[in-house]
């Protein structure tokens, strides 16, 4: 087993700030997972001149969009004529679908009137070997419980006994985990999975090596039982559990898009400014928000 640890690099998203742990230069995916921000916290509130996240229209491909909210509240309004409000221990999963014929877009705008947001926002890369069909799903309520001081809440997967109703099309584990008490801590591990530690909050040790807000820590090879694993972490943390089986193909990112290879990309950039009907389409009148252009894929992005 190895462990590895990541650094974000903060960015601004719609008008908030972000944490980006994923992609990484020298980590791409956490099995299926392929995408991660840790947005806003619980101490954010915005000016009283910003109307929050604002996220304009915007397209995806061969990816599922998975929210998982810890404060405020977004409106998600999709392609597939889905308008839906996020509310903290809520998921939002929403598929783009598999192919060159299928995808999505959406907006995510903050309600007016709220003030405050914290999420963890992932994407999830889907198997490309899958006729997969673009959906959206909404999960208001999620196994929650409570074990030797820690707080658990499952938001897909199976952990502990508990399975999370959340649609999977890749073994995939999340868990929201809030510290009670200081110590020690085990986890439950699957064959062929790997994991990531995201640090919302706190502090994480792990053989020794610690961890605050903001850094990830991966771990791979586990079935490789010489490598010892102590975990640790301090009574406040809060963290987010990722596991997965990796994909049996390379994924490559560009903006907005997932693919196994760079013409997927490509294809989608031009069919996106072009207004493709694979997209669908929103009714933009009467709100301040802008449909977003797809860049150009850079000719040093590799499959
Ligand atoms: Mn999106």
């Amino acid at each position: 087993m190895s462990v590895d640890k990541y650094i974000a690099t903060t960015k601004d998203v719609g008008g908030i700030p972000v944490a980006r742990l994923l992609p990484q230069a020298k980590r791409k995916t956490v099995g299926a997972w392929c995408f991660l921000d840790h947005a806003g916290s619980d101490d954010l509130k915005f000016a009283d001149d910003s109307s929050g996240l604002q996220v304009g229209l915007h397209p995806h491909i061969n990816l599922q969009t998975f929210t998982w909210m810890l404060q405020g509240e977004v409106w998600h309004q999709d392609s597939l004529g889905n308008r839906q409000l996020i509310r903290p221990k809520q998921v939002n999963l929403m598929t783009a679908g598999t192919g060159n014929q299928a995808g999505i877009s959406h907006t995510e705008q903050t309600p007016e009137g709220i003030k405050d947001l914290h999420a963890v926002q992932l994407w999830i890369a889907l198997p490309m070997n899958q006729d997969i069909k673009p959906n959206f799903e909404h999960y208001p309520e999620l196994p929650e419980w409570q074990k030797d001081g820690i707080r658990y809440i499952l938001t897909t997967g199976q952990y502990q006994g508990y399975s999370a109703p959340t649609t999977q099309f890749s073994p995939l584990l999340g868990v929201d985990m809030q510290f009670d008490v200081t110590g020690k801590f085990e986890i439950e591990k699957q064959d062929k999975f790997e994991y990531g530690f995201l640090v919302i909050k706190g502090e994480l040790r792990i053989n020794g090596q610690v961890y605050g807000q903001d850094e990830l820590a991966v771990l791979s090879d586990c079935e490789n039982a010489q490598g010892e694993l102590e975990l640790w972490a301090s009574e406040g943390t809060h963290v987010m559990l990722l596991g997965g089986e990796p994909l049996p193909h390379p994924t490559v990112i560009w903006w907005n898009f997932v693919g196994s290879h760079v013409d997927d990309l490509k294809q989608a950039v031009a069919d996106w400014n072009a207004g493709h009907a694979r997209f669908g389409d929103i009714a933009l009148d009467g709100t301040a928000l802008k449909r977003l252009v797809a860049p150009q894929v850079p000719d040093a992005l590799k499959a």
